[in-house]
């Protein structure tokens, strides 16, 4: 029996050879030539004006939140339901998360729980866009305006959901995109800043280059401290083969989610929800068990093992991490991660993997 890894990238010939292509010949007066083409078509893809290629989504984040003047004495709302990469840059700047509760079909950050949490410190709210599912962009959009906040949406784990004809990462102030390994798109490591606004555009261009504004004549000239997460050239080369595949990429995540959600329709359980008028790249496809149902993670994620399958645990809510305090009054986030699990999701996972997989849940949630 093979094993069935949680996820994996889907590498093509296209891929290999740009990436040759970039190690043969990306130098010199080429050495840019990828991650610009990279930028230029990732922008034209999502329908915005920028894009800046980084070396992670955290650090897009980063450069983003810095841009946006976000430092000391802030406060950044975001959902308590997180991966910890869409917080921690929140406090490299010296600012303070504050975590509120999730929608309880989403997953997504609450846009009632953000508007009561919002102080005078507060400088900005980010949406993340958890596992694929859209965050209620309109709601959140209408609270920033009202309060003069900045949107940030975080749609690392969102290439390929569409919002009311708005692609993920394109509603907001500004936008992040991780290209990991785990992700729908991937160059290994890497991530991108996209927004509309040229503001945030030039200052994250500057942030990115130590500080050096754009049409400075001095050389070896900072005017700031800045910083420096960017790409490499051959990384852009198989971005831009992965780009050239999106929809490839995006329809085998389907696919998968689909497959799965026929197979476990039966279930006392839900998975990732699309609502009408928009579309689930469905990154990762996840079961929640109803509540009052009987289910231990740990005994599911045990017959995994068992039968070679990798589980991957939905994530916990950010404040139970030692470095916050705990804030269990978000009771739905205090609730999913007991009850959720992501499922094996990669490109060409077969449906005789998916039967098996479905199979053990089958006969532990059943
Ligand atoms: C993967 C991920 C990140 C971090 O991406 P890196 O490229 O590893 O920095 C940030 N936010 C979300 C929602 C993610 O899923």
């Amino acid at each position: 029996m093979s094993r069935i890894h949680y996820t994996k990238p889907s590498i093509t010939d296209l891929e290999v050879e740009f990436a040759s292509d970039a190690a043969r010949n990306g130098w010199g007066s080429a050495c840019y030539a990828y991650i610009e083409r990279f930028e230029r078509e990732f922008a034209a893809f999502l329908g915005c004006r920028h894009a800046i290629a980084t070396s992670s989504c955290t650090g897009a984040l980063h450069l983003g939140l810095a841009a946006a003047g976000i430092g000391a004495g802030d406060e950044v709302i975001v959902a308590d339901t997180n991966w910890i990469a869409s917080v921690a840059p929140v406090t490299y700047l010296g600012a303070t998360p504050i975590f509120v509760d999730v929608l309880p079909d989403s997953w997504c950050i609450d846009p009632a729980a953000a508007e009561a949490a919002i102080t005078s410190r507060t400088k900005a709210i980010i949406a993340v866009h958890l596992y694929g599912n859209l965050a209620d962009l309109r709601a959140l959009r209408a609270v920033a305006d009202r309060h003069g906040l900045l949107l940030i949406e975080d749609a690392a784990e969102a290439f390929g959901s569409i919002y009311h004809d708005t692609r993920a990462g394109a509603f907001a102030d500004f936008g992040i995109f991780s290209f990991h390994g785990t992700k729908t798109l991937t160059t290994g490591e890497g991530g991108m800043f996209v927004t509309s606004r040229a503001d945030l555009y030039e200052k994250v261009l500057t942030l990115n280059n130590h500080g050096r504004v754009t049409g400075q004549t001095k050389q070896f000239w900072s005017d700031i401290i800045g910083y420096k997460y960017k790409m490499s050239n051959m990384q852009a080369a198989i971005g831009c083969a992965q780009l050239q595949r999106a929809d490839e990429l995006i329809a085998g995540k389907r696919r998968v989610f689909e497959t799965y959600h026929d197979l476990l329709s039966d279930l006392p359980l839900s998975m990732n929800p699309e609502p009408e008028g928009c579309v689930n790249g469905y990154w990762m496809p996840t079961i929640v068990i109803d509540e009052g149902a009987a289910f231990d993670r740990q005994v599911v994620l045990d017959a995994f093992k068992e039968d070679e399958i990798d589980g991957r645990v939905f994530f916990w809510p950010v404040s139970m991490l030692p470095m916050f305090e705990s804030r269990p009054e978000n009771a739905i986030s205090y609730s999913l991660y007991r009850r959720a699990l992501n499922l094996p999701s990669y490109h060409d996972l077969t449906e005789e993997e998916m039967a098996r997989v479905a199979n053990v849940i089958r006969t532990v949630v059943g």
